[in-house]
């Protein structure tokens, strides 16, 4: 049964398609976003034509105060979540370690590991039962980049994708007996902005060779496996890391 949905960084991309998808099947949505108002705010109005609720709400998920007063926006606007995507993340800028700074490493890590435990605790402390919730489902949107490692361009990325593969198996058997199934997709080449963002232009085309359906992916492949995890068709998949990659 679909109900009160967040998901961060719901603007664009695989976030948007998540959205998209989540009203589709019933989900009443917030969407987060950190900077793209009009983009969050059509996001937000195509899951009302499907007839559910739908409100875009601004906020880094990297700063424990917007995220406090994101959950705090959704008791008041939607009512008690019981859905969560930890979607918002970011590559940070490519480069080797050799000219890696702790700036790129802390601002990667507080947006793509701090931000999924601060939104997950909060989502938790509404959903546990324990505390009185009805339970509730979170995915986090990780990446392949976790086990391939990203060498000369994304280490910093990567590592901190492993950190949220850690942070699903590890909540998923913390929270499982408190009615929270967690569990998390990895992502392979996707068709994003995201890209262009980390400052290589033209990087899907030249890693597209590597993959094995010969192809990149479009946010709404992983969008499909998102919505299936927060559905009762996945009810006793729990803690799992699925690979939406193309093989890759
Ligand atoms: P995208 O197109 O760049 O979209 C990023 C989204 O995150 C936007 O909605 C952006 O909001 C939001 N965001 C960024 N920083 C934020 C923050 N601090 N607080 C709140 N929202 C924030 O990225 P995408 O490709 O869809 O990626 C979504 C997720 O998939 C990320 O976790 C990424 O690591 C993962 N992933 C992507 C790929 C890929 O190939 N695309 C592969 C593996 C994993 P604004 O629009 O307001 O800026």
């Amino acid at each position: 049964m679909a109900g009160i949905l967040v998901v961060t960084g719901g603007s664009r991309g695989i976030g948007a398609a998540t959205v998209r998808l989540a009203a589709q099947a019933g989900w009443d949505v917030c969407v987060n976003y950190l900077r793209d108002q009009a983009k969050a705010e059509a996001a937000a109005a195509g899951a009302r034509e499907h007839g559910v609720r739908a409100i875009a709400v601004q906020g880094d998920m990297a700063r424990e105060q917007d995220v406090m007063r994101l959950f705090a926006a959704v008791d008041d606007q939607l009512g008690p979540v019981t859905g969560l995507v930890n979607n918002a993340g970011t590559t940070g800028p490519a480069g080797k370690l050799l000219d890696l700074t702790a700036e790129t490493v802390e601002s990667v890590m507080a947006i793509n590991v701090v931000g999924p435990f601060l939104c997950s605790r909060e989502a938790a402390r509404r959903m546990a039962r324990s505390r009185g919730g009805q339970g509730g489902v979170i995915v986090n949107v990780s990446s392949r980049a976790a086990a391939l490692g990203s060498p000369n361009e994304f280490v910093h990325y990567a590592a901190s994708k492993g950190a949220v593969d850690s942070l699903t198996i590890g909540l998923s058997k913390e929270l499982a007996p408190e009615g929270i199934r967690v569990n998390a997709v990895n992502p392979g080449l996707i068709d994003t902005e995201i890209h262009d963002a980390s400052g290589i232009p033209g990087r899907l085309d030249r890693l597209v060779g590597g993959v094995p359906e010969g192809r990149v992916g479009a946010a709404e492949e992983v969008a499909q496996a998102v919505v299936w995890l927060l559905s009762e068709r996945s009810s006793y998949v729990c803690g799992a890391l699925v690979p939406v990659s193309g093989g890759r």
